[in-house]
């Protein structure tokens, strides 16, 4: 079977995703769409395109792109600065427009890695880790493609590579278990621990995520997990929020929580997407909000890291 897996980026030198130092691979494809998503180029699994303003050289003369869509997706204004026709451009599989821009302004997101192509890299990078890293997958949603993370994760098992995963664990229960049995260390979001608040701003139910959380507790799996929660001000930083955040925890023989603060630093990838963010005048959470959560956190011994102090 020659299996691919969509992946948007791989980062070498990863000091925040795992222990040690590692290689974070980022599938493209994500059954959650929230409303604050950093990497909303992860969302679908197979090629779009993004396009950069503030990259594009229009202004400098670049023309390379004029003539290059046959599709009616690109015109120009009257500096000659390209724009898109999103409505053509979400549903294009050809992007000539991108294959003419060495700038990098228009790009196509999303490449096919095979199982030994991607192999190969993690190979390669693992003569930087040391002892204590390894490799992390993340996204997007990992455990979409899980068919091809299977053969990698058994791979990597064969020659001992340490193996992390940040997941919404929404998925079927069967390949979450069975994915799980080959991780070493995961995150797992909880975004909202009320089904319909999570909906709202997720466009999925909470129940499968928990549903997954519980069994793999149940199954006696020997990995760590951390919990994570993006801390989104206003929608998840109420105290109602984060009391049953810790009863769920304490229910589950769960002690440790990642608060990450919710930032605007994927702003801009929306509208090079073509899409709307609604997250530019709401969700800020400063510290001292953070630390009173960790706080209550503390009080029930769970240990509580914010943002990049996760004890690895
Ligand atoms: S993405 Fe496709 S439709 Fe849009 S401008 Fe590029 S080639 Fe044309
Ligand atoms: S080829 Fe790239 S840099 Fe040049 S005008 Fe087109 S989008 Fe801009």
């Amino acid at each position: 079977m020659n299996l691919k897996g969509n992946i948007f980026d791989i980062q070498s030198f990863s000091v925040h995703d795992g222990p040690g130092c590692r290689t974070t691979v980022f599938f493209n494809g994500c059954p959650l769409q929230c409303r604050w998503c950093a990497n909303p180029e992860s969302w679908k699994i197979k090629s779009h395109i993004m396009f950069s303003e503030l990259s594009c050289k229009y202004d400098k003369g670049c023309t390379a792109c004029n003539d290059k869509c046959k599709n009616g997706g690109l015109t120009f204004d009257d500096s000659n600065k390209p724009i898109l026709n999103w409505d053509i451009c979400k549903t294009c599989t050809t992007f000539e427009c991108a294959k003419s821009c060495y700038n990098n302004a228009l790009k196509i997101c999303s490449k096919e890695y095979s199982v030994e192509e991607l192999m190969e890299i993690i190979k390669r990078d693992s003569n930087n880790w040391r002892s204590k890293g390894g490799v992390t997958f993340s996204g997007g949603e990992p455990l979409i493609h899980h068919e091809y993370l299977i053969n990698i994760l058994k791979e990597c098992k064969k020659i001992n590579i340490h193996t992390a995963i940040e997941t919404s664990a929404y998925v079927s229960s069967d390949i979450f278990l069975n994915i799980m049995d080959y991780i070493d260390f995961a995150f797992i979001d909880l975004k909202h621990m009320d089904r319909e608040k999570h909906k709202s701003q997720t466009g999925v139910y909470n129940d499968l995520i928990h549903q997954n959380i519980k069994l793999l507790k149940k199954c006696n799996w020997n990995g760590r997990l951390v919990i994570r929660v993006p801390v989104i001000g206003g929608f998840n930083d109420d105290d109602d929020n984060v009391y049953k955040i810790i009863d769920f925890m304490k229910e589950n023989d769960l002690y440790e929580i990642n608060l990450l603060p919710f930032h605007r630093l994927g702003e801009s990838k929306w509208s090079q997407l073509g899409e709307i963010y609604d997250y530019n005048d709401k969700g800020d959470v400063d510290l001292s909000k953070l630390e009173e959560i960790q706080d209550k956190f503390l009080d029930n011994e769970i240990a509580c890291y914010i943002g990049h102090e996760t004890m690895f």
